[in-house]
């Protein structure tokens, strides 16, 4: 494995040879269990030893994935480079020590809030930070400064998830665990593509499909995504029509005998008014108002129905809208009135997004959460929380949620603001608000593992952060399962831990008492002791079972589900098997909705909706995925999924450019001199949009490319409840843009982001193992490109170019290596990135490498096409060949070529391959070599 993950250490105890810890992934909420194999090798001069991360696995007896790990898991290790890594702390842009730093940023704090009072800062915190760091974070701002102006990321992930529970049940009480999904007659997924945000939790519902056929899956999604395949239905609902749908289920369940009147008896308060609010939607109104026909809405609602045990699992599709709350809730009144709820394979099942999103709720992450699921506007809770603490202040009042947030420190309310471990420029929606922001705001302290992003842009102090491998603490998944992510690394350069840098301002502002932790183990035993604290079965978080667990108990920890107490020592499976809530009554509580439209309604000018999502092999802004050549190789640009017959009507062509409007335009100025971000995307026709929506991925940034931020066509629309920003709705133009040049570059170095402005009006860099990827569109001609490229590496010592039908391509080498190489041809998206990163390992290119180069048709053996399988490296063409050849399942594709029997993530677009390719007459490929004019491109 890569050499870069090896650190000196002076762990010189540390026995050399193997050794295995047990991690946990740091993406998505499923929470898989990762063993790493760790080296030590002794150094040459016998001072320490050498720690190197030599291989991972997924750990087999995990209970969330049995030893299994999607894509992103199996390349950990890529991406935990140190490439890009932020160092040293730095106080405007130059280095600091830590003390200067610590000291400015506790200085200037407490200044503000002696002057402006305790809600003139806050924090912005993320679902990244192990709940040790949360705890502190939260203890500091709601406990010590007094104010609850601390929010997270996972604002934009759950909130609204959150809330609904909290309606329902009286608690943010996930009530199901990941064997329901297989223990379960029905899946229903609402808003959710599963088989790539949620890979691993997907792959064991499809396992347990060909365990049990009986086992129905239905996917609810404006989208025919990956995880379609699995579907035995499939419901493209009109984005935002949720509530409706759901509603509609609960007056077909009470007009067709559905009911579990028992349940709702007993167990529930609020169903006559709730149902009274369902009436009017017959399956004809909720066939129209969906848009999908009555035939597929009657044998949902008969499956749900019928089905003894259903489980609805939903995700950011559900959250991230104006209702989101209220969509939440309806799918809940739907198990409640079934009684489908409490028992195995049965509930409403929220999956989070992060790795540690229900560990930030836990202690009290949300500006609306006190600490262990304790209320900011109970007297009682406030007082027992600073009785715990034995803080000087407490607060008592919600702070401000992530929208609300930006808005105060964009008006000034807020004067001093602290991100921790997120990227908000890039993920927020009104991304030019942000900045804009930002660049108001009198002190931004950024706290990262990376040394460069779009916000870090913005910062006036940066705090080095410890990474994946270095982290110690807890998380906890969707399914309530706290494990340990265990540090295996030393600490890289100069970078702390979260926890250790908020005790270090903490301490620096006077807070000595409460924040002089030695050990995160100290800080796990006091939070678990909170949620202990006059719990006695009031509060559904109760880790009292795990409360004083000695440093080994600590760090040998199970991963174990939440509540675990003397009643349930081994932790909890599932939530209300009783049926008694966490409300005042004890009972569920029904929500009468009714229906609320998207805020961002589409019109005349702005016509489409653009929804916005994650792709397989990416995570958030790519500070850490980006890294992997393996990972980008799967889907390298950001584009525009579109409807065919949109696409027609646009006169737009695969691969075609265009730019995107938003509808909303309160973006304030920025203060530079760009006011607007723009956005351009690569056209993907996709005849599985539905027409009048688009579909673009979250990921890229101003760090990596010219105009991808896509958030930036988002305005602040938000649920009013949770706060969560609707992130998946925006009306947008669509404006077609011709470029006079395009193509691909690939190099050797990355180019810097100036010389990169200056050339070209689109492009995306990413990194390949041995260079970069440049793909760039330009409205300068070829020559003129070229000829500033030139300019830009004075030292590369020869320069080839060659005309081709009209095209041309050239390279650049440096006594005798590969430097550079451009394709401007048609087909340059075809160019194989394994091919070139064979060529930039090369210390001498040979004759046919050079006629390669400039007619772009590398050896066959560099032709597989767009990667499908990452883990095997099976592209797209090679596929095609053995459908060709007979393949005629995805377990055979598997035997034969073994893609998609690692990890899985690819299987689902295998499908679509075998589905959507039918094979064509072989053609022969004409390479045009005597049209072939080899000119030197300094004559030109
Ligand atoms: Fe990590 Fe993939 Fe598991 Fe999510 S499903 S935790 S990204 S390995």
């Amino acid at each position: 494995m890569s050499q870069t993950n090896t650190v000196k250490t002076k762990r010189a105890s540390q026995e050399q040879g193997p050794s295995e810890v047990s991690s946990t992934c740091p993406y998505c909420g499923v929470g898989c269990g990762v063993d790493v194999s760790v080296d030590y090798v002794k150094s040459d001069t016998g001072n320490g030893s050498t720690v190197r991360l030599s291989g991972l696995s997924g750990t087999r007896d995990h209970p969330a994935n049995f030893g299994r790990l999607c894509v992103k898991g199996t390349q950990l290790l890529a991406t935990n480079s140190l490439a890009g890594r932020m160092q040293t702390p730095t106080i405007d842009g130059k280095k600091a020590s830590w003390s200067a730093a610590i000291n400015k940023v506790a200085q200037s704090f407490s200044d503000i809030i002696a002057t402006h009072g305790a809600d003139s800062v806050a924090f912005y915190v993320s679902g990244q930070l192990l709940t040790e760091d949360y705890y502190v974070a939260n203890k500091l701002m709601k406990g010590y400064i007094g104010s609850a102006n601390i929010d997270t990321n996972s604002r934009l992930c759950m909130s609204s998830a959150v809330t609904a529970y909290k309606r329902a049940f009286g608690a943010d009480a996930v009530p199901c665990c990941y064997e329901d999904v297989e223990e379960t007659d029905l899946v229903v997924l609402v808003g959710s593509n599963a088989a790539w945000t949620h890979p691993v939790l997907y792959q064991r519902i499809e396992r347990a499909k060909k365990r049990n056929p009986a086992l129905q899956v239905v996917i609810i999604d404006p989208r025919r995504t990956a995880s379609s395949e699995l579907a035995d239905l499939h419901l493209p609902i009109k984005p935002g029509t949720d509530v409706a749908l759901f509603n509609g289920l609960l007056a077909y369940l009470s007009a067709n005998q559905g009911l579990d009147h028992r349940y709702i008896e007993q167990h529930t308060e609020g169903f006559t008014a709730t149902l009274e609010m369902c009436q009017n939607w017959s399956v004809d109104q909720v066939a129209a108002f969906c848009d999908v026909d009555n035939s597929v809405i009657t044998q949902f609602f008969d499956l749900f129905k019928l089905r003894d045990r259903v489980v609805t699992a939903y995700s950011m599709g559900v959250n991230q809208s104006s209702s989101g709350v209220d969509k939440a809730n309806a799918i809940i009144n739907c198990h409640l009135a079934t009684g489908k709820l409490g028992r195995e394979g049965c509930g409403p099942f929220s999956l989070t997004g992060q790795p540690n999103a229900m560990g930030g709720r836990e202690v009290g992450g949300l500006a609306n959460m006190l600490a262990c699921h304790m209320d900011l506007d109970n007297a009682v809770h406030t007082q027992l929380v600073q009785n715990y603490w034995q803080s000087p202040n407490i607060a008592t009042k919600p702070g401000l949620k992530a929208v609300d947030l930006f808005d105060k420190i964009l008006d000034g309310t807020v004067k001093a603001v602290w991100i921790m471990a997120t990227n908000p420029v890039v993920s927020m929606p009104n991304r030019d608000k942000i900045i804009a922001a930002l660049q108001t705001c009198e002190l931004v302290v950024v706290s990262d593992v990376t040394a460069q992003n779009d916000t870090i842009d913005y910062a006036h102090v940066t705090l080095p952060a410890t990474t994946w491998s270095e982290k110690n603490g807890t998380v906890t998944n969707s399914e309530r399962r706290i494990s340990r992510q265990r540090g295996i690394l030393p600490a890289f350069a100069e970078s702390k831990h979260d926890w250790q840098i908020v005790c270090d301002v903490a301490k620096a502002m006077g807070f000595k008492q409460g924040f002089n932790y030695q050990t995160v183990h100290e800080i796990f035993n006091e939070y678990t002791g909170l949620s202990a604290e006059q719990n006695q079965g009031s509060r559904d978080l109760d880790l009292s079972g795990i409360s004083q667990l000695s440093a080994e108990q600590y760090d040998k920890l199970r991963p174990v589900q939440w509540p675990i107490n003397a009643a349930n020592p081994q932790g909890t499976k599932r939530l209300f098997s009783d049926a008694k809530f966490y409300t005042q009554t004890a009972k569920a509580q029904f929500i009468a909705l009714s229906v609320q439209l998207p805020e961002q309604q589409c019109s005349a000018a702005f016509p489409f909706v653009l929804n916005s999502g994650r792709i397989r092999d990416q995570w958030h802004t790519m500070t850490r995925t980006g890294k992997s050549s393996e990972l980008n190789a799967h889907q390298p640009l950001p584009t525009l999924a579109i409807h065919p017959e949109d696409a027609a009507a646009l006169n737009l062509n695969q691969h075609d450019f265009v730019q995107l409007f938003a509808a909303h335009n309160d973006q304030p100025k920025r203060k530079d001199d760009s006011s607007e971000t723009k956005v351009v995307l690569a056209v993907n026709i996709d005849s599985r949009q539905r027409q009048g929506e688009v579909f673009a991925p979250i990921h890229w940034s101003a760090a990596n490319s010219s105009s991808a931020a896509i958030a930036s066509l988002y305005s602040d629309a938000h649920d009013p409840l949770s706060g969560q920003p609707e992130l998946k709705h925006a009306a947008v133009a669509l404006s077609p843009i011709r470029f006079a040049s395009q193509g691909q570059i690939f190099t050797k170095h990355p180019l810097a982001r100036d010389f990169l402005r200056r050339c070209f009006d689109y492009y995306v860099q990413i990194p390949l193992s041995q260079g970069c990827m440049l793909t760039f569109a330009s409205q300068q001609q070829i020559p003129a490109l070229k000829s500033l490229i030139q300019q830009h590496f004075p030292l590369y010592d020869e320069w080839m170019s060659q005309l081709l039908d009209g095209q041309q391509n050239s390279y650049a080498l440096q006594q005798g290596q590969l430097m550079l190489a451009m394709f401007t041809g048609s087909d340059y998206r075809q160019i194989d990135q394994v091919w070139l990163n064979a060529l930039f390992s090369q210390t001498q290119l040979g004759p046919l490498d050079f006629n390669a180069l400039l007619t772009g048709r590398p050896h066959t053996a560099f032709n597989a096409g767009p990667l499908i399988c990452s883990c095997f490296k099976v592209g797209e063409n090679t596929i095609k060949q053995a459908i060709e050849a007979g393949c005629e399942t995805v377990e055979a594709l598997g035997a034969k070529l073994k893609c998609g029997t690692n990890c899985g993530s690819c299987k689902s677009e295998l499908s679509q391959l075998l589905n959507q390719y039918t094979p064509a007459p072989q053609t022969q490929m004409s390479v045009a070599a005597a049209r072939i004019s080899v000119v030197q491109l300094d004559e030109q």
